[in-house]
């Protein structure tokens, strides 16, 4: 774009903007039942386009199975509006907290309110999923939102647009279509909070936007989240688990597990689990019309290039399947310079790392920028503990891979490099509402003695140091 074009990319995303925060100035604050509402009409509005969700997804993949969009991607959706629906009434009642004794019988409570208009920025990868989750959390808070889905899922920013087109009036929920300069103008509006899924490196770029403004930012980002194979591990479930994860919607997951650590004594006993495994996944989703495809000849070229590399510095590579534009391939024998080694793969490859001590495979992943999921197999409990005291990553999965996601009470965020801030469930509605303190004096109390210059001051001076 130049910077005319720029210019007037600005002038409509603002005009967008100063729609909805006229809109939200001049209405009253949604209260439960038109919340509810919100949710119940964009529940209704996903059901109702289901095959739409499956039928686009597929043009921008390429291929992908059916169940990928509806289990993984637009079901999770649903499943968190059911969650919001059901418990908004109690997060939404002002909630009471203690006081000091001091202060006694004043009262206190937090008021949480609506911010204002929340931006949405989601990625391609479940772009439904991230993008309907975030909206549906924006207007459970009692929000606004604008949503810049991603360029490198056309069909799919499409069938958003028009959907929240035809559900919402555009002053409460506005999709804005576009690629990287238009995703840079939306960094840069004032919102009253900007919710970014999509990679860390973009994620910085977003936060420095944001920072322009002083808008707060969720970052929900990417990284490499490891499966710890304790020596006990059930390695029979582990291999059948990771290969779906690194199948399904063909490993292009932000919490897909990226690569495994394994005993140096287990290794050969792993992989010779690992590798049916991989491939059954691939034909089962194979038979399904999948794997689902890579997004884009970029990035398929990226990781047949992560993988020569490796094979180039002698890895051993193992291909496990034909299905795919990208076959799912286990890899071996990674060195510490290697991109595999050091990037998020986000896609069918798996390497295996071996460790000789359970201080050494703790000590690798401590060693990297923290990761967003862990997984850990494992039946030993105080092995379990030790992990989870160890580690510092977000969310944890035992004995199973990325299933942490469908918890909906759970936070679901990363932590360092990998995030900033959480949502899901309870999480998300505080993120995107203000918590606002109130205290209400009583009118008989011993507020005034205590003041400075009051009859106990004294009393309360030494009170307060007590
Ligand atoms: P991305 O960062 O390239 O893009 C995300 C969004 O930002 C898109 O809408 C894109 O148009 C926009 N964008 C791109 N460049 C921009 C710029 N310079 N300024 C402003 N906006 C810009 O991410 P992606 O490739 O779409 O998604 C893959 C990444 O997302 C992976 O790293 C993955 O781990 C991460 N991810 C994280 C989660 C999570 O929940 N934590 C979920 C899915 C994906």
């Amino acid at each position: 774009m130049d910077s005319d074009t720029v210019t007037g990319e600005t002038r409509r995303l603002a005009a967008v903007l100063a729609a909805q925060r006229e809109a939200a100035a001049s209405e009253v604050v949604p209260d439960l039942a038109s919340r509810r509402t919100d949710l119940a009409r964009l529940k209704a509005a996903i059901r109702a386009h289901r095959n739409d969700f499956v039928a686009v997804a597929r043009e921008d993949f390429g291929r992908r199975p059916a169940e990928d969009t509806l289990i993984l991607d637009i079901g999770p959706v649903v499943q968190g509006i059911n969650h919001m629906h059901r418990h908004l009434g109690a997060w939404m009642r002002p909630e009471r907290v203690p006081v000091p004794h001091t202060l006694w019988p004043g009262r206190a409570h937090i008021h949480r309110q609506p911010l204002g208009v929340v931006g949405i920025m989601a990625p391609w990868n479940y772009p439904f999923g991230l993008s309907l989750l975030p909206l549906a959390t924006a207007l459970a808070a009692g929000n606004r939102a604008m949503l810049k889905p991603s360029e490198l899922a056309p069909a799919s920013s499409r069938l958003l647009a028009d959907l929240l087109a035809d559900t919402f009036e555009a002053t409460q929920v506005a999709v804005v279509e576009g690629g990287v300069e238009t995703g840079t103008v939306f960094a840069g509006l004032p919102f009253d909070h900007l919710f970014f899924t999509g990679s860390t490196e973009v994620g910085r770029k977003v936060m420095r936007a944001a920072a322009e403004n002083l808008v707060p930012v969720t970052l929900e980002l990417g990284g490499k989240s490891p499966v710890l194979l304790a020596r006990d591990a059930d390695f029979a479930k582990a291999a059948r688990d990771i290969a779906f994860g690194k199948v399904a919607n063909a490993g292009q997951t932000c919490i897909a597990p990226d690569y495994v650590l394994v005993h140096e004594d287990d290794t050969k006993d792993f992989i010779a689990r690992l590798k049916p495994e991989m491939a059954r996944a691939a034909k089962i989703a194979g038979r399904r019309g999948g794997p689902a495809g890579i997004i884009s000849a970029r990035h398929a070229e990226r990781l047949a290039s992560l993988q020569e590399e490796a094979r180039i510095g002698g890895a051993v590579v193992i291909e496990t399947g034909e299905e795919g534009n990208v076959t799912p391939t286990i890899i071996i024998g990674l060195r510490p310079q290697m991109r595999l080694t050091r990037e998020e793969i986000f896609g069918p490859l798996l390497p295996v790392v071996t460790y000789a001590t359970m201080e050494e495979a703790i000590a690798r992943i401590g060693s990297g920028p923290r990761p967003l999921a862990l997984y850990l197999y494992t039946a030993n409990r105080d092995l379990k503990g030790r992990v989870l005291r160890d580690t510092l990553s977000g969310n944890v999965t035992l004995n199973g891979v990325m299933t942490h996601y469908a918890v909906e009470s759970l936070p679901f965020g990363g932590v360092g490099a990998s995030g900033i801030g959480a949502y899901h469930g309870r999480a998300g509605f505080e993120a995107m509402s203000h918590a606002k303190g109130v205290f209400e004096e009583p009118r008989r109390s011993l507020i005034p003695f205590g003041r400075p210059g009051g009859r106990f001051v004294k009393l309360f001076a030494r009170y307060m140091m007590r």
